[in-house]
């Protein structure tokens, strides 16, 4: 296949709007396409050709970028007579960066395949401002010569673009990835819930826990207490950030992979429920790091 130039992207929401974006400024001819009008203006104005339909967003593109809400709206998009495999270019390379469930993942790459296409599943890691500085981690699956396609397509959205195995890989580290994320973020929390029953200042129970074996990213990176990280959503209220809704999303996915494969994951099953919960007390806007109001009681519910 000659060098890829022009992309048909479909999906302008949060983040697809500003990826498609960076794609402009790293020098491919982007044709978008959105059912949201508003998300098409956005596209054009940043530099994008407007299609029609996804038909006419791939028709002739050397490659198609897709960043869709779900494994259904990806297997509608690339499937049927109107879709992405039914009209694109003869051997394009599609991306899908989308976060799906695994089973969506590897039925349409295998169908990609099977009509002659190379597909890498190609989930992000990273949120909004990620995505519109260009600094996403993205994780690759399918076929190693389609990661190699993949790559400087993927490469001006991001800070890393790493392989992770076959078709599916990419979503089966996306998943198992943010369902460690969940547990412990819930585990920092309520470390934070019982230092306060106990009188331990927060700033010295983080100064001693953070040099200690209790570590991790949810404490150092994004702690769920206002102080001790300046960045973190705590400090604002607990906006969004990464939406619990969103980590509920990511925790369900996960708990089906679990289930399909045979997986015991009793702590990320307890991690879904609590988000489960979370989001019944009127959460799921919140920032999934806002779950410690939840567990300390300062939340009473607005459902
Ligand atoms: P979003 O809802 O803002 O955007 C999805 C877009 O897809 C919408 O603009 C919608 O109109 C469009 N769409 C849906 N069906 C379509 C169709 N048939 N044809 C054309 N367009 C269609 O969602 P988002 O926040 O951009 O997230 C997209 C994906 O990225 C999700 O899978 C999400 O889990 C994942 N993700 C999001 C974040 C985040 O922080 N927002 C972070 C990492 C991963």
């Amino acid at each position: 296949m000659s060098a890829i130039k022009s992309i048909g992207f479909i999906g302008l929401g949060n983040m697809g709007g500003p990826m498609a974006l960076n794609l402009v400024k790293g020098g491919f001819a982007v044709t978008a396409f959105d059912l949201s009008a508003d998300a098409c203006a956005t596209a054009k104005a940043g530099g994008c050709a407007i299609a029609t339909s996804v038909a006419d967003a791939v028709a002739g593109k050397d490659a198609v970028v897709t960043m869709l809400p779900a494994g259904k709206h990806v297997r509608g998009v690339y499937g049927g007579e109107d879709g992405v495999i039914a009209n694109a270019k003869p051997s394009a390379l599609f991306c899908d960066c989308s976060t799906i469930d695994v089973q969506s993942a590897r039925a349409v790459a295998s169908d990609a395949v099977a009509a002659g296409f190379s597909m890498v599943d190609s989930p992000v890691s990273g949120g909004v401002a990620a995505a519109q500085a260009g600094t996403l981690a993205f994780m690759v699956g399918g076929a190693e010569a389609d990661f190699a396609l993949a790559e400087p397509v993927l490469t001006p959205m991001a800070k890393a673009v790493i392989y992770a195995g076959d078709a599916g890989a990419g979503q089966a580290a996306k998943i198992c990835n943010n369902m460690l994320l969940g547990i412990t973020m819930i585990g920092t929390a309520e470390a934070f819930v019982l230092a306060d029953k106990l009188g331990l200042d927060r700033q010295r129970f983080f100064d001693i826990s953070s040099k200690a074996s209790g570590q991790n990213w949810s404490m150092t990176s994004y702690c769920p207490v206002p102080g001790p990280v300046p960045t973190s959503p705590a400090n604002n209220d607990y906006k969004a950030g990464f939406a619990a809704a969103m980590m509920l999303k990511d925790l369900r996915l996960a708990q089906d992979a679990a289930q399909t494969s045979g997986a015991a994951t009793p702590l990320g099953a307890e991690a879904q429920a609590l988000y489960a919960m979370f989001e019944n007390l009127g959460g799921g806007s919140t920032d999934f790091s806002g779950i410690i109001q939840m567990l300390s009681g300062e939340m009473t519910g607005k459902g």
